[in-house]
């Protein structure tokens, strides 16, 4: 059920961090709760900008970012702690957002710490159930992050991360950095708890499979733009976007041939020297001279799918069905 009433939005334009860089150009999505949205796109593509400002951890300098009908607080403001609690986010690099001198245990507890939730003994059952909950036991507690796994190490931040009971969690490359058939138990663990917490989840990644498993809806990110948005596996199966068409083709999957394969040539998206237009046209095959001069919007295929291309949207009526 789509609850309109914790509906995650966002909007914003023009963010830059040095002067001109463009990482994130008049976004516009939300999530309704208990959704995933997964965002794919290249580095450099305003993924994890997206992210952290989704959690207000980066302000748009434009529009906003509103979280269960409200906007986000001022960061370090009280009201933005509460609201903080209820927001987490997952790293790429577990080890680095673990502190090698504390026990996993005092890890899962710190934030329990913080925000003074439950007394002594109730923080102690609540960092074992956190433990079970991820498929550690009290003995992983015990040891310290060196002594761990790469994806032990993703579980115990996933633990820790969970400990405050958040609605929405941000996963940001949260297997890229694990052994393929790791990154295949900590993406079903993820599902599992996401469904049986009721999780919010805006899962950010560059791997097509992975989002594809794990996202309900995904938005295709260009330099700093949507270009297609639409539910996951209708997506994935009809790409209608030419980036997503090579992104798909580009990315293995069982059944289809790779003589279908789209390559990708010219430079990578560098968001310091975005392309006239459409941001895409020196590396699209369908561009011509207006894909140049002119930015395509987001427009709406049908009811569940968005597309920002002259090619798509532009030629579309009913001629383009009959000939
Ligand atoms: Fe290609 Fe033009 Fe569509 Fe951009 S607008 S994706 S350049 S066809
Ligand atoms: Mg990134």
């Amino acid at each position: 059920v789509l609850g309109i009433s914790r509906t995650y939005r966002m909007r914003s334009g023009l963010f830059g961090r040095a002067a001109s860089v463009h990482a994130v150009d008049g976004l516009s999505f939300g999530i309704a709760k208990g959704e995933t949205l997964g965002i794919v796109g290249e580095s450099g593509s305003g993924k994890s900008t997206t992210g952290r400002m989704a959690l207000g951890l980066e302000s748009p300098d434009q529009g906003s970012v509103r979280f269960d009908g409200a906007p986000i607080a001022t960061p370090g403001s009280s009201a933005w702690r509460v609201q903080r609690a209820r927001m987490q986010m997952i790293f790429q690099d577990p080890l680095g957002a673990l502190d090698r001198r504390l026990s996993v245990a005092d890890q899962i507890r710190e934030p329990l710490d913080i925000h003074k939730i439950g007394t002594a003994a109730e923080r102690d059952d609540r960092v074992h159930e956190l433990l079970q909950s991820v498929d550690l036991n009290d003995s992983h507690g015990r040891r310290y992050p060196g002594a761990l796994s790469g994806g032990q190490r993703q579980r115990i931040v996933l633990a820790r991360a969970l400990a405050t009971r958040p609605d929405f969690l941000v996963c940001d490359e949260p297997v890229s950095a694990l052994d393929v058939s790791i990154q295949a138990q900590v993406v079903n663990l993820l599902i599992d708890l996401q469904a049986r917490l009721g999780l919010t989840m805006l899962f950010i990644s560059h791997d097509l499979r992975v989002v594809r498993q794990i996202s309900r809806k995904v938005a295709v990110m260009y330099l700093g733009r949507i270009v297609e948005y639409g539910d996951a596996d209708d997506l994935f199966a009809r790409p209608q976007h030419p980036y997503t068409q090579a992104l798909v083709s580009a990315s293995p999957a069982p059944g289809r041939r790779s003589t279908n394969r789209i390559v990708l040539t010219g430079d990578p998206p560098n968001p310091a020297a975005r392309p006239s237009g459409c941001a895409f046209h020196p590396r699209c095959r369908h561009a011509t001279a207006r894909c140049a001069a002119e930015a395509p919007q987001l427009v709406a295929l049908d009811d569940q799918r968005q597309v920002a291309c002259h090619l798509t949207t532009g030629a579309r009526p009913k001629t383009q069905d009959a000939a």
